[in-house]
């Protein structure tokens, strides 16, 4: 397991600190992941309990589905994370961009979702356990059975 991490937006302004880390990122794919962050969205999951703000007033959430918010810095737009909404087991759990992190410390990438739906022009090299969009959807319509929370279903 990671010791805790702490993280920031570009400007400095909102900031934060993650106890109990988990050491496990996830690549989301999707053309939602893709268009809000530029790029790749790689998140870490933080149970709603393990993550303190500071400069929180300077965050600007966006619903971006029935089921979650985005969130990013009013000042230099920088995004700082996807949270669940939709009520069920995820309730408040946060994917804090990975970008936002001071230090990776011993994190991992190993889990990517929807690469049904990454360009063919890129892949990443890690081992991951890779999903596609029906087994992303198979997993959410599980989601009241996963008994550790951790969003992969087991
Ligand atoms: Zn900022
Ligand atoms: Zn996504």
């Amino acid at each position: 397991m990671a010791s805790n991490l702490s993280g920031k937006c570009l400007c400095g302004t909102v900031s934060y600190k993650i106890h109990r880390p988990k050491s496990r990122l996830g690549a989301c794919h999707c053309t939602m992941c893709r268009r809000w962050s530029g790029g790749v969205f790689i998140g870490l999951q933080v149970a709603p309990d393990d993550i303190e703000f500071k400069g929180a007033d300077n965050l600007q959430t966006f619903t971006s589905s029935d089921w979650a918010e985005r969130a990013f810095c009013k000042t230099c737009g920088a995004n700082m994370y996807y949270r669940v909404t939709a009520p069920g087991s995820h309730q408040g759990t946060y994917h804090m961009g990975s970008g936002t992190l001071d230090a990776h410390g011993d994190l991992m990438l190993t889990e990517e979702l929807f690469v049904d739906l990454k360009p063919d022009g890129y892949s990443f090299a890690e081992d991951t356990h890779a999903l596609n969009t029906q087994q992303v959807e198979a997993m959410f319509a599980d989601a009241g059975a996963d008994s550790d929370g951790d969003g992969d279903g087991d």
